[in-house]
């Protein structure tokens, strides 16, 4: 039977007038899958439903923050509460300290931290601090990586090894753009020849831990290793963009898990609980720059609001060592699942796994940087969403972005999932 979206479809022509390609946040539109966006009415733990009715397992859980899934009672008691006491004042709250208590002590690497309220504030603040503190200019980034949409890093590569960067955007200057450095993902060597060059001028390099914006790439052995080496020997500041991986990757995030201490890392997604918040954090020496004990400067009318720090506060706490090793046996029953069903009907397939962050390739290739994330066949990905969107399975409507499960998945949401691997990759089979 095939769903009706009628009601989604009716709604996206209403939003196509009122807002930019009928949404806030280009993702949504599902244009990279042929289909209208489908509007959402509510969640409840695993599930989502959208409104024409139609229940889905929510793989997407907003792109990360939902981590114990949708409405989870802490989370909705702890709104409720601030919602009554009062929501924003403009001046310091318990709740501020309690939220950033929480960080610190889950991860080390994090003496101070300031909170935010976007991923993307995050790192061009993380940017500005690394840029002050060193006095220096240039950043290094990955291709492939996404680190928000400030001018500085919406930058993707040219060819050759030290490129210079063009903008990505219209809007992005020129001189701004040109500050940007780019490598693949996973070069080192190419990482290298860029230090040798500019290393001097080099504030920061800014990674993702484990890529989470060209689908899943995890770092190869070493190449979080040698960042930190090359960063420590060229007087730059080494930076994880932990937005995605910061709580979902391992109880000590990424750099945890890895076992590489970075010098400031940005956080956003888990943190909010579904919120908006964002935060940057890093040691002491460098974050007591940022104003006002500092000169730095770096400010929000909303930032550490009180509803979003009680929301992240409840789901943090929420998250235990154990979680994680529940995480990696969805994960793993996922993958068992998503391999063996490729299989069977030959569909061109590889998996990274990082914990919970999953990222399956439509492609036979070895997926290690964004050169080789995008021999994924893309007009095969699209039949495949629509497919398993009317088998009820919600996943994230692009290629290039990972699935995440949470604490309400359970065994019986991936049998359910798993079977719809199944039948899809059966219409699909070549
Ligand atoms: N960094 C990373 C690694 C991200 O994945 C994202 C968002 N997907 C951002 C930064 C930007 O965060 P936000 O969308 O909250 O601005």
């Amino acid at each position: 039977m095939t769903r009706s979206y009628e009601k989604s479809k009716q709604a996206f022509q209403e939003a196509v007038n009122l807002m930019p390609g009928g949404v806030n946040s280009p993702v949504r539109a599902f244009k990279a899958v042929d289909m209208d966006p489908i509007f959402m009415a509510s969640g409840k733990g695993a599930i989502i439903t959208d409104i024409d009715g139609n229940d889905y397992i929510d793989y997407v859980l907003s792109w990360g923050p939902l981590i114990i899934g949708h409405t989870h009672p802490d989370v909705v008691a702890a709104i409720q509460k601030v919602a009554e006491t009062g929501t924003s004042f403009g001046a310091s709250s318990l709740v501020e300290n309690e939220l950033a208590k929480v960080v610190i002590d889950r991860i080390p690497s994090i003496e101070m931290i300031r909170m935010v309220s976007s991923g993307t504030e995050a790192t061009m603040s993380a940017i500005r601090a690394a840029r002050g503190f060193t006095g220096r200019d240039k950043i290094l980034k990955f291709e492939g990586s996404y680190h928000g949409h400030g001018d500085s890093l919406l930058i993707k590569a040219g060819s050759g090894v030290a490129t210079l960067g063009l903008p990505d955007s219209p809007g992005v200057p020129l001189g701004i753009a040109q500050n940007t450095l780019t490598v693949p993902y996973n070069d080192l060597e190419s990482a290298k020849l860029v230090f040798e060059k500019f290393g001097e001028e080099i504030a920061a390099v800014i990674v993702e831990p484990v890529c989470g914006n060209m689908g899943v790439v995890p770092p190869l052995p070493g190449f979080l290793e040698g960042l930190r080496e090359l960063t420590t020997n060229a007087g730059s500041l080494l930076i994880f963009d932990e937005v995605m991986t910061g709580f979902r990757v391992g109880y000590h995030s990424a750099q945890g898990h890895f076992g590489v201490t970075p010098d400031l890392t940005c956080l956003g997604k888990v943190i909010g609980g579904g919120l908006p918040v964002g935060a940057f954090g890093g040691k002491r020496e460098i974050m007591e720059k940022i104003a006002p004990a500092g000169p730095i400067y770096q400010a929000g009318t909303l930032s550490g609001n009180p509803l979003a720090m009680s929301a992240g506060l409840a789901t943090i706490s929420h998250l235990k060592p154990e979680t994680y090793d529940y995480f990696t046996k969805l994960g793993d029953q996922l993958e068992a699942g998503f391999r063996e069903a490729a299989e069977t009907y030959n569909i061109p397939h590889t998996v990274n796994r990082a914990g919970s962050m999953i990222g399956y390739f439509l492609t036979n290739e070895n997926v290690i940087n964004f050169e080789t994330a995008k021999t994924s066949d893309l007009q095969l990905f699209a039949e495949y969403y629509g497919l398993m969107a009317n088998e009820g399975i919600f996943l994230p409507p692009s290629q290039f972005e990972g699935v995440f499960v949470s604490t309400e998945h359970t065994e019986e949401h991936i049998a359910k999932t798993v079977q719809a691997f199944q039948k899809v990759f059966k219409q699909l089979a070549r």
